[in-house]
């Protein structure tokens, strides 16, 4: 019988430093005796960060910030090369390969701080070099543990459009050159170790897929290589209840499905890219999370169907990082031209919404969007209605930056009742004042706004309420039933 094919990707923390980067190379080992695996890598945990301010230090002319940044980067890598590789020689030969990368960053910033200019694409070629640095080192380690492995840039695998810093993959074409990249690799007895987070376009511009975006490069190639498995390896045991920053006593959920686990990702749980889901849809591959600090756990199984608890909430998240902007006054009741206006302009200045919501009494809409997004989008209403706020049709055009989203998600909650009732009866009790409400046709999430100030208590009391800290986590159900 063939061999199961699995794509694993290892985050940032999981690459964290040289110890982690050998217990990373030591799963890999273990997993690659069960069958042929890919793996795919974040950079070091911070090093995108550092890289991001770096361009944006030189592009203010800041020069000096910016060279500190880099010889901050290359002590900590240099660090990590000088305890995984033994020996001299390869060691110095590595170096040498990760300087080269050192260098086109620093003539990438040296650029733009002459032009005091930073272009999307620009942006992305310096955002990318953290990967391109970890990738060679995790290949290093596998082949100090004696697996054959190389590295691979995904420059070489994954085509996408040209939207830079949030580029989506053209499906056909990485099939065909990751097959033949990666299948030779493999059918070779060598492990490939790609680059999380890159693409590039069919002209070979490099592109980024998004921050965090290394959990859909993982799912794109599992996609492309038709694989058994994608194992997402992060540093929590799998998708909690909750984010256990945030929520202490959440626990791990054992199986999820795409659409509950989307929803997560969609309102800010961060353990998976937004995206991630949508390259295996198609074809139904299981994505695992597991725990790459504690790999005897189970993690969390996401697949197309989930495993149903009744129609009950599964799991909560918030996303803090968005503004509330409303567009008020009498002239928007019956006024279709109002909610019109409204959403071209958005669409116009590509402000990504996550919640709409119109109140009638107040004359309201209200729309929630990225934080990043708020001020061009407000600038770009006021301008839209700057006649109507004349003749006093729209009255304010307001923006809010302390709130956040809650959002619930289970399957089939709607058709359970009594859901919504509970949610906002258990946060009156907390004096949790509501903001803004939005379910929509969705069976699958209640998301409503509070101020920022309130999210913690909101996410606690709600927890509380459904008694997710009594969900049994897999860790927990396997002891029992053995
Ligand atoms: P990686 O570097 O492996 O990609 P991330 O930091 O991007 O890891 O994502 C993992 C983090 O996501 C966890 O450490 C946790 O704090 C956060 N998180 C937020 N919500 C959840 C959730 N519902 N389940 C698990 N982790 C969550
Ligand atoms: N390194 C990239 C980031 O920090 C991608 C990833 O970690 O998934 O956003
Ligand atoms: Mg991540």
């Amino acid at each position: 019988m063939k061999k199961p094919l699995r794509v694993m990707k290892f985050g940032g923390t999981s690459v964290g430093d040289a110890a982690c980067i050998q217990r990373v190379a030591k799963i890999a080992k273990d997993a690659s005796k069960d069958g042929p695996i890919v793996i795919v890598v974040s950079a070091m945990s911070g090093v995108t960060n550092r890289l991001i301010e770096a361009a944006t230090r030189s592009e203010a002319g800041e020069r000096e910030e910016a060279n500190s940044i880099f010889s901050t980067l290359r002590k900590q890598h240099e660090a990590a090369l000088a305890a995984l590789i033994s020996n001299e020689e390869k060691r110095r030969w590595m170096a040498a390969r990760l300087e080269k990368i050192f260098r086109e960053g620093e003539e990438l910033c040296k650029g733009t701080a002459m032009l005091h200019e930073l272009t999307a694409r620009t942006l992305d070629a310096v955002s990318s070099l953290g990967e391109r640095l970890s990738a060679p080192m995790v290949a290093g380690a596998l082949v100090e543990l004696g697996v054959r492995s190389e590295p691979v840039e995904s420059t070489e695998l994954i085509v996408t459009d040209a939207y830079h810093g949030g580029a989506d993959p053209v499906m056909e074409r990485t099939r065909e050159k990751s097959q033949t990249r990666l299948h030779s690799l493999l059918e070779s007895g060598v492990t490939p170790v790609v680059t999380g987070f890159i693409g590039a376009t069919d002209d070979g511009v490099l592109t980024t897929l998004g921050r965090g975006g290394s959990d859909y490069s993982a799912t794109i190639l599992g996609a492309a290589l038709d694989a058994d498995e994608v194992i997402i390896w992060t540093d929590v045991d799998g998708v909690l209840t909750a984010d256990p920053r945030l929520v202490p006593d959440a626990r791990t959920i054992p199986e999820i499905s795409y659409r509950e686990a989307s929803e997560l990702a969609y309102f800010g749980a961060k353990v998976l890219h937004p995206k991630t889901l949508r390259a295996v849809s198609q074809a139904g591959v299981p994505v695992w999370i597991r725990n790459s600090f504690a790999p005897e756990q189970t993690g969390t199984k996401i697949t197309p169907k989930g495993r149903s608890n009744g129609g009950g909430v599964k799991a909560l998240t918030a996303i803090r990082d968005v503004a509330l902007i409303t567009v008020g006054g009498p002239g928007i009741v019956g006024a279709p031209d109002v909610v019109g206006r409204t959403f071209s302009t958005t669409a116009q200045v590509k402000a990504n919404i996550l919640l709409i919501s119109q109140s009638s009494s107040q004359n309201d809409i209200c729309l929630i969007v990225a934080a990043a997004d708020a001020k061009r989008t407000v600038e770009a209403l006021r301008k839209e209605f700057a006649q109507d706020v004349a003749h006093e049709k729209v009255e304010h055009i307001t923006v809010n930056p302390s709130i956040a989203i809650v959002a619930v998600v289970g399957e089939n909650m709607r058709g359970t009742p009594g859901i919504s009732g509970r949610t906002f009866s258990c946060l009156g009790r907390r004096d949790v004042n509501i903001i803004a409400i939005a379910q929509g046709s969705s069976e699958s999430t209640i998301s409503f706004v509070v101020s920022e100030k309130d999210m913690k208590t909101a996410l606690q009391a709600t927890h509380a309420e459904f008694g997710l800290s009594a969900a049994r986590s897999a860790r927990e159900s396997k002891v029992k039933v053995s």
